[in-house]
């Protein structure tokens, strides 16, 4: 089995999700008391989100860069940047390390591939909805048109994501928001949505809606466990 790196913190609420799914699906797959190997550094994310909100992205890839060499030195054989919006820097993370980085726009893509699905609509932070690192490798990699929500509706799936599910706060108000965002994509002709932060899925999940989605955390954490158990 390989050594999976986690590059978590962002935040530690989605984190812990990600720890839970990746030795779930390790326990399924090899049994009995078998559990994932781990390598990982945990950020303070008030550090992170103060330079995001300032665009100090360059800082914000110093941090990680140097956590990501703390995990390739601890001995992963690959690294996992456990949050949709911090892949803006993964180019910059990557160029520095010896290991790959499983991107986790390519491995919902290649999800959404195998499903058939052309036309998506995305939820996250403004970053991750309004710039290009992310819906633009969807487009250009893989073909997949995406589809935002309006600028009223980003604002408000920003807000909650740092204002209450980054905090762990779950409340019904904000599911409803953000169910009707879900169906409002629906109707502007998506056939799922992307659940494109790491904490949304505490909030909604697919029980709550007959529109398919795709949960980035649990994606990323599945495609973690086939990596490590192939040859
Ligand atoms: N975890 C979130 C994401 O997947 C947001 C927190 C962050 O800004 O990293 O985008």
């Amino acid at each position: 089995m390989k050594t999976i790196g986690l590059l978590g913190g962002m935040s530690w609420e989605s984190t812990a999700s990600y720890y839970t799914a990746i030795n779930l699906g390790i326990k399924a797959e090899l049994k009995g008391l078998h559990s994932a190997k781990i390598a990982m550094v945990s950020v303070d994310f008030a550090e992170i989100e103060k330079l995001q909100h300032a665009g100090d992205w360059q800082q914000t890839a110093e941090i990680l860069i140097e956590s990501a060499l703390n995990i390739q030195a601890a001995g992963a054989d690959f690294l996992l940047i456990c949050t949709n919006t911090m892949h803006k820097v993964a180019e910059q993370i990557q160029a520095e390390l010896n290991i790959p980085i499983l991107h986790i726009a390519d491995a919902t893509a290649k999800q959404l591939q195998a499903d058939g699905v052309d036309k998506v609509g995305l939820l996250g932070t403004a970053f991750t909805m309004e710039q290009d690192f992310y819906k633009g490798r969807l487009q250009e990699r893989f073909g997949i048109e995406v589809i935002v929500p309006n600028t009223a509706q980003r604002k408000t799936l920003h807000d909650i994501i740092y204002t209450q599910l980054c905090l762990g706060e779950i409340n019904d108000q904000s599911r409803q928001q953000y169910l009707e965002i879900v169906d409002d994509l629906f109707q502007q002709g998506a056939q799922a949505v992307i659940l494109g932060c790491t904490e949304i899925t505490l909030l909604i999940n697919q029980s709550h809606t007959s529109v398919p989605l795709y949960d980035t955390t649990k994606i990323h954490a599945d495609a973690a466990v086939t990596a490590a158990l192939a040859d």
